[in-house]
């Protein structure tokens, strides 16, 4: 699954290659690629065709690229775009064969190289979205459905005093707030373990009593996990390909504790533990990060 360094990627790439190009036609090959477009697929070509994609921008895994007529005149829409599980956003020639799971194409008025959308398992997906209320059709204005996602750590106008205060004012487990999206924008599974591997947090440890400092070392911890994934995935800036996919080969060099199970931690040499989490794993150093005391006499009565 794309985690936020990779949508970021994904975000440069759109910048980079399709702001500024105005949409000449739409093909929606898969219903289920446009399904959150509530009116239907062909509302949401029409809605696209002939209006210019202005830029691209982020909120968690959200993509948006507001829309706007080809003068410029912003239209108080935007095309959202989530890659779900396994999509792609493909920039690519005319020429270049379908790929198989291909769910959406954009050609542009310009001739050049196709957007398509690609997606093996469907849960990723396309919608055209007023931007439109109390901000007006501002450019660029945050679409209402994307308003409860945190602003995430890689932005700069990421709120650190507010985050810990609201961190520590829940009744949860860290790893689960670190997942929560209300909370803080973003972050994965993988990416909390290695965060809270450098924090020296194990994922268990309540919330309200974490302090200040360790609350600061995590989100430092996050923002270096994702700031050294964002510098990995800038390999493929360059390429034509504006890809994504959670697999990819970058992203598991620098991984300390996640899918690393009985290796040794890169601190410590300790075998890193796997236990299971919400359906999924966790990953930690039993030396490094000590389960709180609390939870490990919960384990030992059951
Ligand atoms: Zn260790």
């Amino acid at each position: 699954m794309p985690e936020l360094p990779e949508v970021e990627v994904v975000r440069r790439g759109l910048e980079r290659w399709v702001a500024g190009r105005t949409v000449a036609s739409v093909e929606v090959r898969h219903p289920r690629a446009v399904r959150r477009h509530l009116e239907g697929a062909d509302h949401f070509v029409a809605a696209l065709t002939g209006r210019t994609l202005t830029a691209a921008r982020r909120r968690g895994k959200y993509l948006w690229l507001p829309l706007a007529e080809p003068d410029g005149t912003a239209v108080g829409q935007a095309l959202v775009a989530h890659l779900g599980m396994s999509g792609q956003l493909l920039v690519e020639k005319p020429s270049q064969p379908d790929e198989t799971h291909l769910r959406a194409r954009f050609v542009f008025t310009d001739g050049g190289r196709e957007l398509r959308f690609v997606d093996q398992r469907t849960f990723g997906g396309l919608a055209v979205e007023d931007t439109a209320d109390d901000e007006g059709a501002a450019p660029g204005a945050l679409p209402p459905r994307l308003r409860h996602i945190a602003i995430d750590p890689l932005d700069p106008s990421f709120d650190e005093a507010g985050f810990s205060a609201a961190l520590r004012r829940r009744r949860t487990e860290v790893k689960r707030a670190l997942l929560d999206q209300t909370l803080i924008g973003g972050v994965g599974n993988i990416y909390a373990d290695e965060a809270l591997w450098r924090a020296r947090l194990h994922g268990n440890r309540p919330t309200d009593r974490l302090t200040r400092a360790q609350v600061h070392d995590l989100l430092e911890g996050v923002r270096d996990v994702l700031g050294e994934a964002l510098a990995q995935g800038g390999t493929s800036f360059d390429s034509l390909y504006v890809d994504v996919n959670g697999q990819s080969g970058y992203f598991s060099r620098f991984l300390a504790v996640y899918g690393q199970g009985d290796r040794p931690c890169p601190r410590c040499g300790t075998p890193i533990v796997r236990e299971s989490f919400m359906n999924r794993s966790s990953y930690s150093c039993p030396v490094c990060q000590p389960r709180p005391r609390s939870s490990a006499a919960r384990s030992r009565r059951s």
